[in-house]
């Protein structure tokens, strides 16, 4: 929809767009209201040529796009009705769980295939595990492709689907040649376009899943958006958004707990929505509350950091790691809040 900045355009301006549309495939409806007249863009409206062309011309004020740009990750576009299931449990039809360890310790294998079982015992249904992990410091733990064998010794064990961050493109190969059910684009990489090229290619022949974190820093909501679309451009459509907690504005918590995000995202995209509450508030502490506060508003699962001792652990563990009884506590709770906010209809 174009909008100018007088009232209506001139006989020789609206020349000029329709010129330009025509170029694309288009066409001009003008819409004649009592004091302003708005101009429709008849066809599809997506082309960025198209709206720059537009929106370069002296005498528009705005261009309001009524068509989505998800081609894909769109609520109304053809891949609505597409589900996402793994281990067994296809989201949107029970709480999905990931929960394990930030960081895997290749040192002490054992706390990890500790915490796999216990995890499961508390009713998670994928493990996840940090193989590599992006620190802010560069001196400290950077991870290490031998916890690989330990991610896939833990999934064997339990039987559970596993889920690890890729944070180049060398780890994609690596990561789902090893038999990783989902991969983890971090909330640095959410914005790395490359890699998340990458993911839909490599991912498209096999039932790969991506978690995609929010990225800290991104704004608005379509920016999450496009970049799920990205992934699903390339290839793989099985993309599951994770919100994980933006910029901290509050000084208790590790980040501002995004989790009010999801009914918005909701009205946009198909996409279930995993909440990481862990990343959201940084301290164990405050967890299970977000958890649940991410249940309220609607979210298909949540992503929980747990550890069998969590002053045992690294990165992230010794601080905001669950124990797995106080895991087992929450997602009981927040199954519960599930059931209330999806009642089972009777015919
Ligand atoms: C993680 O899941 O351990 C992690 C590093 O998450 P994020 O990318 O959200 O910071
Ligand atoms: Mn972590």
């Amino acid at each position: 929809m174009i909008l100018p900045k007088s009232n209506r355009l001139t006989p020789e301006q609206l020349n000029e767009v329709t010129a330009v549309v025509a170029e694309f495939g288009c066409k001009i409806q003008p819409i004649i209201g009592a004091v302003r007249t708005i101009y429709a863009i008849v066809g599809d409206e997506r082309d960025e040529l198209m709206i720059n062309r537009l929106e370069g011309l002296s005498f528009i004020d705005r261009i309001d796009r009524i068509q989505s740009p998800f081609k894909l990750m769109d609520k109304r576009s053809d891949l609505a009705s597409h589900r996402i299931t793994i281990g067994g449990v296809t989201l949107g039809e029970e709480l999905f769980v990931i929960a394990g360890a930030c960081t895997i310790d290749p040192k002490n294998p054992n706390y990890f295939y500790e915490t796999a079982a216990a995890v499961k015992e508390a009713g998670a249904h994928m493990i996840r595990g940090g193989v590599w992990k992006p620190r802010t410091n560069p001196y400290t733990f950077q991870g290490d492709v031998k916890s690989l064998d330990i991610l896939m010794e833990a999934a064997r064990r339990t039987g559970l689907p596993v889920d690890t961050e890729v944070m180049e493109e060398a780890h994609i190969k690596l990561a789902l040649d090893a038999g990783v059910t989902c991969l983890q684009v971090g909330a640095r990489n959410a914005l790395n376009y490359s890699l998340l090229r990458a993911i839909g290619r490599a991912v498209a022949e096999r039932e790969t899943t991506v978690l995609l974190k929010r990225g800290m820093h991104m704004g608005p909501i379509s920016e999450f958006i496009s970049a799920a679309e990205y992934i699903a451009a390339f290839g793989n459509p099985n993309i599951i958004l994770c919100p994980r907690g933006t910029a901290p504005t509050l000084d208790g918590y590790r980040n501002h707990p995004d989790e009010s995000i999801t009914p918005l995202l909701k009205e946009k995209t198909w996409a279930p929505v995993v909440v990481d509450p862990s990343h959201s508030v940084g301290k164990a502490v405050y967890v299970p509350a977000c958890a649940l506060a991410a249940v309220a508003y609607g979210a298909d699962g949540l992503c929980i950091e747990s550890h069998v001792s969590p002053s045992h652990g690294i990165g992230d563990d010794p601080k905001q790691s669950l124990t797995p009884d106080v895991l087992a506590e929450t997602i009981s709770q927040a199954k519960q809040l599930w059931a209330l906010r999806h009642p089972v209809k009777t015919a």
